[in-house]
């Protein structure tokens, strides 16, 4: 990447980061709320299930269990897929290396043409279509 970009660029990499990060988080809160919808329902069946052999603490530790896994696994699918899209395709200031993925940065650029972590101006100012 250069020192300066095209504002057309600029706008472009972020919608792309943007849809990129929908996505991904719709994805992850479909695939929670199907597993929960599966897994919820059957909690009580398990802990029944389990309760005379292992006892109702273990039991309902047990049944418990594969709803906490999701909400765990959703929480760190989360915030991991934010990290992995910013690190792959985030958009960071070409002069101090900050993100400026999201939105209100993202209004910030587009108005002024400028970083607003280092203040430098990294919108080439020639560009069509401002
Ligand atoms: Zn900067």
């Amino acid at each position: 990447m250069g020192r300066v970009m095209k504002l057309p660029d600029f706008i472009e990499a972020s919608k792309r980061y943007h849809k990129r990060l929908i996505i991904t988080m719709g994805l992850i809160m479909g695939l929670l709320v199907l597993g929960l919808a599966v897994f919820v329902p059957l909690q009580p069946a398990i802990i029944n299930h389990l309760q005379p052999r292992f006892g109702k603490d273990v039991a309902s530790f047990v049944g418990q269990l594969p709803v906490g896994i999701l909400i765990f696994s959703a929480f760190f699918g989360v915030i991991g897929s934010m990290l992995y899209t910013e690190r792959t395709i985030g958009i960071v200031c070409p002069l101090c290396n900050k993100g400026l993925g999201n939105a209100p940065m993202r209004q910030v650029v587009i108005a002024s043409k400028c970083c607003p972590h280092c203040g430098q101006r990294i919108i080439d100012e020639d560009a069509p279509g401002a």
